[in-house]
């Protein structure tokens, strides 16, 4: 064998027994939906390299994996997601994962059943849509100090104190929305979207909220349902109403039309922004930046 042959081999021995992915000693997360990344990246610091499957303007409710996510998906030596079939089409994905790797997580576990809601409208499900109550969400960080935890057990301090932190700061969150909330009398607290992402929202807000496609987006809106919207609209004196950054805001906008009231702004609800992007000197790629856009918008565009 000559000296170039043999430092070939030597390459190929080195790549073959290197690690498939290195993460430089950090824990490969993979997750699902933007505030699920950021819940976990906020939780796991220095400890967690993640990768989130949907980014910003992406439906959770229509996703389907790719062959690219089942590869990040088997890469990952944690999984989180949000659970309670906010990722209809990959439930089967997860079910698979979970039997062949033990660390797989719906990070909403930790919300007690009695604190979710079961609207009637979809058909004996719970309500998905946890992270617009700002306590509730903080009760999932819980799920992600668990999950890291019992991964990397040496690194339990470290996560614990993050999570407490990350729980203190939600508090201040909370509080931040109640007072924005409250700058509006409560019966122009009337929240008009394109699907039913905000009924958490609305309890911890006091808002009444009606979503015009139901608590998932598979579901189109019929036109008697638009119908209805309009008259419910021109009745209450509601001011405006709200297009999704994840949903077609072409339903929205006909109802906006008809009933003659504007479209208030654009909220965010099954997807954050953009990181790095800046309003108002927060960061719309965060949950914070995300809380503190839909409340500003619906609170100017209502008053
Ligand atoms: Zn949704």
């Amino acid at each position: 064998m000559n000296k170039i042959s043999a430092f070939l081999l030597a390459l190929l021995i080195s790549l073959i027994l290197a690690p498939a992915a290195d993460a430089g000693g950090k824990i490969r997360v993979t997750t699902t939906t933007s505030m699920v990344t950021d819940l976990v990246k906020t939780v796991g610091g220095d400890r967690v390299e993640v990768t989130g499957l949907m980014g910003a303007g992406v439906d959770p409710h229509l996703y389907k994996a790719s062959a690219s996510d089942i590869t990040k998906l088997q890469r990952a030596e944690v999984i989180f997601y949000n659970g309670l079939l906010l990722e209809g089409k990959l439930q089967d994905v997860f079910a698979k994962m979970a039997r062949t790797k033990k660390h797989v997580y719906a990070i909403t576990e930790t919300v007690s059943e009695k604190e979710l809601l079961e609207p009637a409208s979809f058909g004996g499900h719970y309500d998905p849509h946890v992270w617009f109550d700002v306590t509730l969400w903080s009760k999932c960080v819980e799920s992600v100090v668990q999950g890291l935890s019992e991964y990397e057990p040496k690194s339990k301090g470290y996560f614990e104190k993050r999570g407490k932190e990350t729980q203190a700061a939600m508090r201040e969150l909370h509080q931040w929305a109640k007072k924005k909330a409250a700058e509006l009398p409560e019966e122009k607290r009337i929240l008009i979207t394109s699907h039913d992402a905000f009924n958490y929202f609305g309890r911890a807000y006091g808002f009444k909220v009606v979503g015009l496609q139901g608590i998932s987006t598979v579901e189109e809106a019929s036109l008697a349902s638009m119908t209805k919207l309009v008259d419910f609209v021109k009745e209450q004196r509601v001011k405006a109403l709200f297009v999704e950054s994840s949903v077609s805001p072409v339903a929205i906008k006909r109802i906006s039309e008809d009933a003659g009231v504007k479209v208030g702004g654009e909220l965010f609800s099954d997807a954050m922004g953009t990181p790095g992007q800046i309003e108002n000197g927060y960061d719309l790629g965060t949950y914070e930046g995300m809380i503190k856009h839909n409340l500003n918008t619906i609170v100017e565009a209502l008053k």
